[in-house]
């Protein structure tokens, strides 16, 4: 049983202000991933977690205890790295079980036991007897979870353990982890800067940004209803579509389309109900589109939606779809079509869209107002960590 959590910690390194107040409960035995572009915080977080380096302020507690300034063996944690940190004159098996000996709390017996578990759960036994140097970077990622293994930790926290790893690899090793997390069930932080690994292994998901969270929420719903344009642009390859419109009537309006917002039975788009202000007032905002949310059409079969033409600038085949850059009117909209569809640079086409796939976001503080998935199914209130 361990339960993380931060409370308002922050971290600066002279002049650098790392971490800008974190709050954060990371349940037990949850699989939590820390995700965000270089530099936004995610490695302090989890070494200020380990206790391998010390908060400026707030605090940290592991079931309810303050370990804000406990040292890092004192913890109970096991930390893995990108770059695996073997021993390079050690065989694996010392490797997995130096830290145990040198504890001195553990039989040999114990310690064999350990070792022989955690070499059968990560089916590491025939490199038991190597030096890290005789086996390959997969390979050597699973000696060095086996030393966290072996620990029996109260919480894993893995900084980037995979981007060392070709990609086949990589997928192979994350499906690996998260059978792993299931078999074990414990408590696991796990940072990256790649968001397909963040979406696949995490049951909940924090986007960092510039040292604080923009969102916590489990992939799909960051995915569907992203907190702000931060979050929607991050998450999600292609990214999503970001277009200027102004707000009229119910409707989104380019220099190119005008297209209908749809409305929910309690109230209109971004409507607080019974407020009678469409939109919270608003005049202008930023419509986002997910590109697989766009089609190429002659005519859309669903009343509700208005196609709106585009210009065919590039096409891209990806082989399981077409990525077609298109300029409508005076932006550029990235379309996920069927693969193979014939179409080609220059060619003056209609683009349907899913009309529940809308999201709004406010032009100065890049927050989200309205998802029309939402609004359809209920008032348009959104998850409202964080801004832009
Ligand atoms: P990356 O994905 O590139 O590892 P990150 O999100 O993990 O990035 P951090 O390593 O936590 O980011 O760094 C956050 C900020 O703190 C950066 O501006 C970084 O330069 C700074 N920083 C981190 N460690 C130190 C340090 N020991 N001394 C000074 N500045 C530091």
């Amino acid at each position: 049983m361990t339960t993380l959590q931060l409370q308002d910690l922050k971290k600066s390194f002279d002049d650098v202000v790392a971490v800008k107040g974190l709050d954060l409960v990371v349940e037990d035995g949850e699989f939590l991933v820390i995700v965000g572009p270089s530099g936004c915080g995610k490695s302090t977080t989890l070494r200020l977690l380990a206790g391998l380096e010390r908060a400026t302020d707030g605090r940290i507690l592991m079931d309810g205890r303050d370990v804000t300034a406990v040292e890092p063996e004192e913890r109970n944690v096991a930390m893995v790295f990108q770059n695996y940190a073997l021993y390079p004159h050690m065989t694996g098996r010392r490797n997995i079980t130096f830290g145990l000996r040198s504890a001195g709390d553990f039989t040999d017996e114990e310690i064999e036991q350990r070792l022989e578990q955690a070499a059968e759960t990560l089916d590491i036994t025939d490199l038991l007897d190597r030096k890290p140097k005789a086996m390959s970077g997969g390979e050597r990622q699973r000696v060095a979870l086996g030393r966290a293994i072996v620990r029996d930790p109260d919480a894993f926290l893995l900084d980037e353990p995979l981007s060392n790893l070709d990609a086949k690899l990589r997928i192979q090793m994350r499906a690996e982890l998260t059978k792993l997390h299931d078999q074990l069930g414990t408590t696991t932080v796990y940072v990256t800067h790649d968001q397909t690994e963040a979406m696949t292994l995490g049951e909940r998901v924090v986007v960092m940004r510039d040292g604080r969270i923009m969102q916590v929420a489990p992939p799909q719903e960051l995915y569907d209803s992203p907190a702000n344009r931060f979050v929607a642009e991050f998450i999600g390859d292609p990214a999503m579509n970001m277009l200027d419109v102004g707000l009229d009537g119910g409707r989104a309006v380019h220099d190119a389309f005008s297209i209908p917002l749809p409305v929910g039975e309690r109230g209109g788009p971004g409507e607080r109900p019974g407020s009678g202000r469409p939109f919270g007032g608003r005049r202008s905002a930023v419509l986002g589109i997910r590109p697989e949310d766009l089609s190429l059409t002659d005519r859309a079969a669903d009343p509700a939606v208005e196609p709106f033409p585009a210009t065919v600038e590039v096409t891209e085949p990806l082989g399981d779809s077409l990525l077609a850059h298109c300029s409508v009117g005076g932006s550029v909209v990235k379309i996920q079509a069927a693969p193979r569809t014939d179409v080609r640079p220059g060619d003056e086409i209609e683009v349907a869209y899913d009309p529940a796939r809308l999201h709004l976001f406010d032009p100065e503080t890049g927050k989200a107002f309205y998802h029309a998935e939402g609004a359809l199914a209920a008032p348009a209130e959104v998850n409202r960590v964080g801004g832009d």
